[in-house]
């Protein structure tokens, strides 16, 4: 194909057979490399995201631009980051005809993405839209909460065993650190379930997209979230264990035994709690009675 591909839909799997057969692509296991080949799961991306055409789109990991396409129709613009350079020659190719995207080759983990949000949005918050590599999920997603880049929403593909985790809450087995860090900054909502065949190569497990929406000021008081993020981690690092022996055998703490079970009396919960029955709430009074002592 000479000129633009606009009207080329690679969600078409035979057209993104093509693509990577006509560059030779060799997939990369180790970037955690499957492609999206369902318009219609596409379609609930692109709405669940809520795009406007004042917005700026940040998309981690385009691919071979499937979802970049129908971003760069929906946004003012699209920065697209992609870690392998393998990837960049075909992205050229596929995003021809489309001015309002920028393609960067690095790795979302490494760039400064406050400096990206600057140059190409003025600083205002920006929209992240991915099909996330599995690999680094969890990092990806507590770095665009934990840095303070300027960010409206997040609408993401994950697997789904940690959409649940970012949904649960106290009583669910798959509440835990993730689940109480993601709903301190963000409410989250689940947009779709998403079977192995609607990517090339199909993952080994199911997918979920979910769209995190991030809260102006957080459901929560707390005077030092650190604090509370320390006394959360704790908790769940030795899940059966009893709230008490958490924090007291955490590396990051360093109250006495006496500190941490009059801390837990006074937020009116019996000596043996587990950690894994407070909920967010309970976690943020925990801190600030500490930082009371
Ligand atoms: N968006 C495409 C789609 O939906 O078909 C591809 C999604 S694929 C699940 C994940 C993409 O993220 C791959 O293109 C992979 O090369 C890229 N990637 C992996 N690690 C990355 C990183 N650290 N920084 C930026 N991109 C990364």
């Amino acid at each position: 194909m000479g000129g633009s591909y606009m009207e080329y839909r690679l969600g078409n799997p035979q057209n993104t057979i093509d693509i990577i057969k006509k560059h030779q692509f060799v997939f990369q296991k180790k970037f955690g490399q499957n492609f999206l080949i369902d318009t219609r799961v596409l379609d609930k991306i692109i709405s669940a995201a809520q795009i406007t055409g004042e917005d700026m789109v940040l998309e981690i990991g385009p691919g071979i631009g499937t979802m970049t396409q129908y971003l760069a129709e929906s946004a003012r613009c699209v920065a697209a980051v992609e870690i392998d350079e393998n990837l960049i020659p075909i992205l050229e190719e596929t995003l021809r005809g489309y001015e309002n995207i920028h393609i960067i080759n690095g790795d979302i983990l490494k760039i400064d993405m406050n400096q990206l949000v600057g140059r190409y949005n003025g600083g205002r918050p920006v929209k992240v839209v991915a099909n996330l590599p599995y690999y680094i999920t969890t990092p990806i997603i507590m770095g665009l909460l934990e840095s303070g880049i300027p960010v409206d929403n997040i609408t993401v593909m994950v697997q789904k065993e940690v959409a649940s985790r970012m949904q649960a809450g106290p009583g669910s087995k798959d509440y835990g650190a993730l689940s109480l860090a993601v709903q301190y900054y963000a409410k989250p909502y689940l947009v779709a379930n998403v079977p192995p065949n609607c990517f090339l190569p199909r993952p080994k497990v199911g997918s979920a997209v979910i769209r995190l929406t991030r809260y102006s000021q957080p459901p929560v008081k707390v005077q030092d979230p650190k604090l509370m993020f320390q006394i959360i981690r704790a908790s769940f690092n030795q899940r059966r264990k009893t709230l008490q022996n958490g924090l007291n055998n955490s590396p990051e703490l360093s109250f006495s035994k006496g500190q941490i079970a009059g801390a837990i009396e006074r937020l009116g919960l019996p000596a043996a709690v587990r950690g894994e029955a407070l909920d967010l709430g309970q976690f943020a009074r925990l801190a600030d009675i500490f930082l009371d002592k």
